[in-house]
């Protein structure tokens, strides 16, 4: 459709992962006309397997102090929480160099309040999304505990709680029998725990996805199954976009396409150093455990989430670029550290996955207008926290095309920044 049409070009939104399509849906709260493309049916690309959690308490990034020391030791164990494949190193070195580089204390202290500043009110940025849908019964509002088998992995974190403490996150340090009592199926293995009250769970994050892309097309929104290979450009913007279904006349073009937004950005002269974590999942159907609430666990990076189609075991990072196939050991792993902690884990007619988290080397999404050009805006690089963070992106993004002020410092997240 075009302006010849007698209509107004659609914003076109690139990427109907949750980022792509919570963007559209607040864009057509804007009274935009909105075309979601993707290549695949929405909610397939990395927003299909991940841990479910929506977290508004999640402001230490991946690089904390000290990281530095652990790239040995990241090189020499693939099957430990944080991975690298030393194959992918010569082509993920820029990036590792800026992920070293934000580890500095200083930096770290900068990223948090970034992080907070755009998870503060993430959950709420869901509400009209999930009303417009009729799904607010699909997020529960349980909290989450982060649990510790040693001493001295309490210890370790201190400093990070003290981050989270100095952000304003609400928690509470449980000692082991608070730890059992608040949630009774867990082995008898942890020393500490820490219960985070603003955290919630959808209950299916797939199924989330695809009714609230259903709640775009009730709504008016268009969705097209198009693989995007290029832009057309005029007057210092973007005048259509190009696929391989043919052409479309845009007002403006958001790019969401989560890890593999930096290929589309390259041809409107923008490269962020964007890169992917890999993570892994299991879903076990019939787990044989009922556990209250969503767990997680630092010391080995991985989250276990009651969904209401079985548990999910997921987490993991695994530097390794979009291309190489997955190390299916490290699913075992999960599996491996699931059952120890709920005895008798059941794993028949388990699925698993391997994806892609959007990842730029600071733990800062990019929410930010193309640097050259004017009507093209840029929406990803959520890393760890995209399905948090999916609503408050549309939102801003939303705000940003109607030349909204943002009430943020928005400088953090754009594009430009390294
Ligand atoms: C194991 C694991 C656990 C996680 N757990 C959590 C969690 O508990 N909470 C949380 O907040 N986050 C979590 N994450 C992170 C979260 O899943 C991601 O940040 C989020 O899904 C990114 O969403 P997105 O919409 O940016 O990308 P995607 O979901 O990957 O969507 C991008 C879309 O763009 C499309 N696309 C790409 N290129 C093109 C093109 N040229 N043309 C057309 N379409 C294109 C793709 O097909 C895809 O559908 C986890 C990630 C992993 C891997």
């Amino acid at each position: 459709m075009s302006a010849a049409d007698g209509k107004s070009a659609p914003v076109v939104v690139v990427g109907a992962g949750i980022v792509g399509v919570c963007t559209a849906l607040y864009l057509l709260r804007e009274g935009r006309r909105v075309v979601l493309m993707d290549r695949g049916e929405p909610g397939e690309g990395t927003s299909f397997g991940n841990g479910s959690i929506i977290t508004e308490e999640a402001v230490v990034p991946v690089q904390t102090p000290g990281i530095l020391w652990k790239v040995p030791k990241m090189m020499l164990d693939p099957l430990g929480p944080l991975a690298l494949r030393w194959q992918y190193l010569p082509r993920l070195a820029p990036w590792l160099i800026r992920f070293i580089g934000a580890s500095r204390p200083q930096r770290v202290e900068e990223i948090s309040i970034a992080l907070r500043a755009l998870l503060r009110g993430a959950t709420a940025a869901y509400d009209p999304l999930v009303k417009a849908a009729g799904i607010q019964d699909m997020i529960k509002r349980s909290g989450w505990v982060s649990v510790y088998e040693t001493d001295a992995g309490f210890r370790g974190y201190q400093p990070m709680l003290e981050l989270q403490r100095r952000r304003g996150v609400k928690l509470e340090v449980l000692s082991a029998p608070e730890l059992r009592q608040l949630e009774p199926a867990l082995a008898p293995i942890f020393k500490h725990g820490v219960f985070y009250p603003d955290v919630s769970y959808t209950v299916d994050n797939f199924r989330f996805v695809q009714e609230l892309a259903a709640a775009f097309v009730g709504l008016g929104g268009i969705i097209r199954r198009e693989t995007v290979s290029g832009f057309e450009r005029a007057d210092g913007g973007v005048s259509a976009v190009l696929t391989d279904q043919g052409r479309t006349a845009c007002e403006a073009v958001v790019i969401a396409a989560g890890a593999w937004s930096k290929t589309l950005t390259a041809m409107l002269d923008c490269r962020p150093p964007l890169d992917t974590e890999r993570g892994y999942h299991l879903t076990l159907p019939s787990p044989g455990v009922s556990p209250r609430l969503p767990v997680y666990s630092t010391e080995r990076g991985f989250v276990c989430t009651p969904l209401e189609n079985g548990l999910r075991v997921a987490g993991t990072v695994e530097l390794g670029g979009l291309d190489k196939a997955p190390d299916w050991r490290r699913a075992e792993v999960l599996f491996e550290n699931a059952s120890r902690w709920y005895p008798g884990l059941d794993r028949k007619d388990e699925t698993k996955w391997m994806g892609y988290r959007p990842s730029m080397p600071d733990s800062l999404p990019v929410i930010d207008r193309a640097p050259h050009h004017h009507n093209a805006y840029l929406a990803f690089g959520h890393g760890h926290c995209g399905l948090s963070l999916a609503a408050r992106t549309g939102e801003l993004i939303a705000g940003m095309i109607a030349g909204r002020e943002s009430g943020i410092d928005m400088a953090p997240y754009r594009a430009d920044r390294f």
